[in-house]
């Protein structure tokens, strides 16, 4: 049998709630939100992006499948984030 080292972040339960508390703040700052403003994004997949009408955060896969939406919905996904690019169908 071949053992393995695992790590695992140890924080306090004060310190996991305020982690939740704020994830859940989070998530609620973006389904509130009624038109995303996220900047340009950038060749970094762990980066975050803050949304200049909520003040949400979220990854560059969220801003592209938000992005999506509002294309599929007729809307055009520049106005949402200067820089996404439609995909080859
Ligand atoms: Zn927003």
């Amino acid at each position: 049998m071949t053992k393995r080292t695992v790590f695992k972040a140890r924080l306090s339960g004060e310190q996991f709630k305020a982690l939740w508390q704020e994830a859940q703040e989070n998530i609620a700052r973006l389904r509130a939100c009624h038109g995303h403003r996220f900047p340009p994004l950038e060749a970094d997949w762990q980066k975050k992006y803050r949304c200049e009408a909520c003040g949400g955060e979220a990854k560059a896969e969220y801003v592209a499948s938000y992005c999506e939406g509002f294309a599929a919905a007729g809307g055009d996904p520049r106005t949402i984030c200067a820089n996404i690019q439609e995909r080859p169908a």
